[in-house]
């Protein structure tokens, strides 16, 4: 099959969902027409600003790392390494090889160092590991962003991604969620910088295709805690969905960001609170780290606490 764009060279990627198939340099063009696309769209990423990328070691945020540095973003990477032997090791391998060769030095968050390993968290907070993973990573996004000047931070989520957690809020009606749930959420107040997910358009197979054709070496393992994730079958069921109807994923998540123009402000972070106390208006200053919180303590003291580690500083 040729390629749609060029129709010259051999196609190297089908696109069902696009009625296309391009050769690789063709769909390099495809691919950073979206991520412009989605960028323009809700005014994600000013072209002066710096931009704090989360990456993993994963293919999303690496792909994600390198489409801002080529689109011109002046981009720094964060990476938390979430102490779980083995996987974070090879993890932090992938990332420092992939910046080192972009001569960068990413910043690097060890939460063994921190007092709060995952795995260790979860036991001892009796929390799920993606949920104290969430409470983790938020407040360091924030606090690394912060203290060290970033405007904003940007996060490697696809459109699988996003679908899939729309799909399971709208399943168990988590209007809240739902309200929050948009590729930019805005500034909240001193601390809690803008957050972005510049390749919300892009399905991870693009992504997949894009990281393998650049020749980006990501780690393939999936994390080991991510097991009984609710979000893959939610996943799976739109991956039946999308293989019968190609585009379903894309009209579905952009039919709902349609009737939802303007994410809500300051959205985001008031998710943090789950212990249903009276949430406060404005953040205040975490009684024992000092971060930007809704309640006395932030969460991610509460945690340490709860760990038996004591405060942060
Ligand atoms: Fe964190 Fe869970 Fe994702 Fe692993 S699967 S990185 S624990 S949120
Ligand atoms: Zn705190």
């Amino acid at each position: 099959m040729k390629c749609k764009r060029c129709r010259n060279a051999a196609a190297a990627v089908d696109l069902p969902s696009h009625h296309a198939a391009f050769c690789p340099d063709c769909f390099f063009v495809f691919f950073r027409r979206q991520v412009e696309e989605g960028i323009r769209k809700f005014s994600l990423l000013d072209s002066r600003d710096r931009v704090l990328v989360c990456v993993s070691g994963g293919k999303d945020s690496l792909v994600l790392w390198d489409i801002l540095m080529e689109l011109g973003y002046e981009t720094e990477g964060l990476y938390i390494d979430l102490g779980i032997d083995g996987y974070s090791d090879r993890s932090r391998e992938k990332v420092l090889a992939f910046a080192g060769a972009r001569r960068k030095e990413p910043i690097v968050v060890d939460l063994r160092r921190e007092g709060v390993p995952i795995p260790e968290a979860a036991r001892n907070s009796r929390k799920e590991e993606c949920s104290v993973c969430g409470t983790v990573k938020r407040y360091f996004f924030n606090r690394v962003a912060a203290s060290r000047g970033f405007p904003v931070v940007a996060t490697g989520h696809n459109l699988d991604d996003e679908t899939a957690r729309l799909l399971g809020n709208l399943l168990h009606w988590h209007r809240e969620h739902l309200e929050r749930q948009h590729p930019l959420l805005p500034e909240a107040g001193e601390g809690l910088v803008r957050k972005v997910k510049p390749l919300w358009r892009l399905s991870e197979m693009e992504t997949a295709a894009y990281g393998f054709l650049k020749g980006i070496d990501y780690v393939t393992e999936e994390c080991p805690m991510s097991e009984d994730a609710t979000s893959l079958a939610y996943k799976e069921a739109l991956s039946l969905i999308e293989e019968k109807m190609p585009g379903t994923r894309s009209k579905f998540y952009q039919g709902f960001l349609r009737g939802n123009e303007k994410p809500r402000d300051g959205g985001g972070e008031k998710g943090i609170r789950k212990d249903g106390a009276e949430g406060r208006e404005e953040p205040v200053h975490c009684s024992m780290c000092g971060a930007p919180t809704y309640a006395e303590t932030c969460a991610f003291c509460r945690l340490k606490e709860k760990v038996g580690k004591g405060a942060v500083r």
